[in-house]
């Protein structure tokens, strides 16, 4: 490590970015119109709750996974029935799947852990806020010091259902296999005619990042490994009606699944396995539009272009052209000569 790597960087250290901007990418974004107004939104959106229009109810079922059509400017509450907290994993993907929820671009944004008026936001390409958080009954009471209530992180799989139960068959419950069921119910993806194609798509789309709710989660710097890692916790206390909710910024898909973990105060296989619980999804109509999303400049356009014009190439890596190496031509880098250092 050179010298001057050694030494924390400081955000003036940052040459390249404007004034306006930090190395706390939360801090540049929460400076952006696009944001104060998604704010403003949010605080009508709950003080008008009461005049809210009642849309549709849905009960998710254990070991089960669903899709809930929220459109732009409803709301979606998730509700416990029980006086126990059972964990939620969820995706969000728009109607006509060009649009997905993105772990890269919310943490970077507005961290790891969700709260009240965080944005989930979608792929690059696009970045727009899908969904706002407008609703968290849990408190800091919830987990330790340290925890989130709400993370970005994963969901559980077969391949560690496998690990952790290699008894069980091959049917086990996760919340992949919930997310599986999730996303086969999307109409777009449902017409997607070859089963084959169907089916692998939507392996890809579960097998994409995701939040959970009322799973409190630590990253947690281990000194002695010089790495950070994930310590799951047991959830904290939950009243029957303790609820969550998301206001749509965009039409939605809101793919759920219910974790076989429930609470996680017991195993999913096995003589002490618990069912775990169901919860109440209602969908309401605020009456309230989201703020125009932030417009971005017109990469893919400015991307093809520098195709067309032979600037970037994009022919299929074959063995055959692996072992060519051009020495002549453009190769991109001839647009940025000028720019200044
Ligand atoms: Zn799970």
């Amino acid at each position: 490590m050179c010298k001057s790597c050694a030494s924390k960087p400081l955000p003036s250290d940052a040459p390249n970015f404007s004034e306006a901007l930090d190395y706390d990418l939360s801090k540049t974004w929460r400076q952006t119109d696009a944001y104060k107004k998604n704010v403003e939104v949010v605080d009508k959106v709950c003080a008008s709750s009461k005049d809210w229009k009642f849309v549709y109810e849905q009960t998710l079922e254990p070991h089960t996974g669903d899709a809930y059509l929220v459109k732009k400017g409803q709301v979606i509450r998730m509700e416990h029935l029980h006086d126990r907290a059972q964990v939620v994993d969820w995706h969000f993907i728009t109607p006509d799947l060009k649009e997905r929820s993105s772990m890269g671009n919310s943490v970077c944004w507005d961290g790891f852990y969700l709260k009240k008026y965080y944005q989930v936001m979608s792929n690059a390409g696009e970045m727009k806020p899908l969904v706002t958080m407008v609703r968290d009954d849990t408190t800091d009471e919830f987990g330790p010091e340290g925890y989130g209530n709400h993370i970005w992180i994963y969901h559980c799989s077969p391949e560690w259902q496998n690990m952790f139960y290699p008894d069980a068959g091959p049917e086990i419950n996760s919340c992949h296999m919930n997310f599986v069921q999730g996303f086969h119910r999307v109409p777009a993806i449902a017409a997607i005619e070859d089963e084959q194609e169907r089916k692998d798509f939507v392996n890809v789309l579960a097998s994409d990042h995701n939040f959970q709710t009322f799973q409190i989660m630590d990253i947690y710097y281990k000194p002695e490994e010089k790495q950070s890692k994930i310590m799951l916790g047991v959830c904290g206390d939950v009243k029957k009606g303790d609820a969550l909710e998301f206001y749509a910024n965009e039409d939605v898909y809101v793919v759920v699944s219910s974790c076989p973990y429930g609470d996680f105060t017991s195993p999913v296989f096995g003589d002490k396995a618990k069912l775990p619980d169901p919860l109440k999804f209602t969908v309401w109509d605020t009456g309230i539009q989201p703020p125009e999303a932030p417009e971005w400049k017109d990469w893919s356009g400015a991307f093809y272009d520098m195709v067309e014009s032979g600037h970037k190439d994009i022919s299929p890596r074959t063995e055959e052209s692996l072992r060519t190496v051009p020495t002549s031509g453009p190769n991109g880098t001839e647009l940025w000569l000028n720019t200044e250092k």
